[in-house]
């Protein structure tokens, strides 16, 4: 096969954000919390789905492990941003790697975790499409890990190094063939903090599509955390671009760590660099004192409607703290706005 080997999924996707703006669905984690959920129905006991996987330890807040405890409340958290409006739904796999799960003593669940959570989601994907006959596309879910390559965790030793491009590598190849085991469409490698955690994930995800057969559309996600406008390994988007553009992404583009008011100018310098389309997911503003997010649908959906009046993006939805109703007041805004025009190759 060939890297350029293109899906039905991918033409069908490419199809549709050349007509519209497509959405992208709104935070899982915040819509969890308000479950309330005990350590007994994180870890699965008492209730009809026991953990096929074992952990001396506690598994209250693992939020990706309830796809194989709570799998039906899971299923419904996507139903409802289908039915919100989201086109492209992620998978509850951000923290689905042996690295992420070693917290929890559930690296074994990590196969199970991705597949699983592709077919949940494909499962209420399909639901929404009977209903309204919208296409719908599951997007398996990589996290950043708890863990960077190019940075040391120690102040007093520079050089050295929680885990290395290899360890990433392993666990990520590990977490995409899951994925891709359970049926997603895309990969979106998000939340990137570090572009060398990124890089290895890029990797790991072609060598899992030769061995597929076909390469899953890539979306690609970095979040910036510094007042200057960098990536906590210290890149502006410019920077990040140039470090990721050699995987052809379907899409590149920024979530998390600020709102949308925040990220604007990011999102904007990214549209002027990049030849691909552009995704955009902003928290619900910034958090406050307890590290909740205050901002409302309406306010979320006027800055993320900027962003698409001045023909910044392609793809746009929510992270922390967005609910369904962010995502429905979202792709309300930006309805009536055309795609960003993909860019011609700029000459290096
Ligand atoms: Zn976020």
């Amino acid at each position: 096969m060939t890297h350029s080997t293109r899906t039905d999924t991918a033409r069908q996707l490419a199809a549709l954000a050349h007509d519209r703006i497509l959405i992208l669905d709104g935070a899982m984690g915040t819509q969890i919390q308000t479950l309330g959920l005990s350590e007994e129905d994180y870890a699965g006991h008492g209730s009809g789905h026991v953990c096929r996987h074992h952990s001396e330890l506690p598994q209250k807040g693992n939020n990706d492990l309830l796809i194989l405890t709570q799998p039906d409340a899971v299923e419904e958290i996507h139903f409802n941003f289908a039915m919100a409006g989201a086109d492209i739904v992620e998978t509850n796999t951000f923290s689905a790697t042996t690295i992420a799960q070693a917290d929890y003593g559930m690296e074994d669940a990590v196969h199970d975790l991705n597949a699983d959570g592709a077919r949940i989601a494909r499962r209420a994907m399909d639901r929404a499409t009977a209903i309204d006959g919208k296409p719908r596309f599951v997007a398996g879910a990589v996290g950043p890990t708890n863990r960077t390559a190019s940075l040391s965790p120690d102040v007093n030793d520079p050089g050295y190094r929680a885990v290395t491009f290899d360890d990433l590598r392993v666990a990520y190849g590990q977490q995409v063939r899951g994925l891709i085991a359970g049926g997603a469409d895309l990969i979106l490698i998000e939340t990137i903090f570090d572009t060398l955690n990124a890089k290895a994930a890029i990797f790991a995800c072609y060598e899992a599509f030769e061995e597929h057969g076909a390469k899953l559309p890539l979306m690609i996600s970095g979040t910036i955390t510094d007042a200057s406008g960098r990536t906590l390994s210290g890149q502006t988007p410019t920077a990040f671009w140039h470090s990721v553009s050699h995987a052809r992404p379907f899409t590149v583009g920024l979530n998390c760590a600020l709102g949308a008011a925040a990220m604007r100018p990011h999102i904007a310098e990214l549209a002027g660099v990049a030849d691909t389309l552009i995704c955009a997911y902003p928290n619900a503003g910034l958090p406050n004192a307890f590290g909740e997010y205050d901002e409302g649908p309406d306010e979320t959906a006027s800055q993320v409607g900027e962003f698409a009046a001045e023909g910044l993006v392609n793809i746009v939805g929510g992270c922390c703290g967005t609910t369904p109703d962010h995502i429905k007041a979202i792709a309300d805004a930006v309805a009536q706005y055309a795609p960003r025009k993909l860019r011609e190759k700029v000459a290096a």
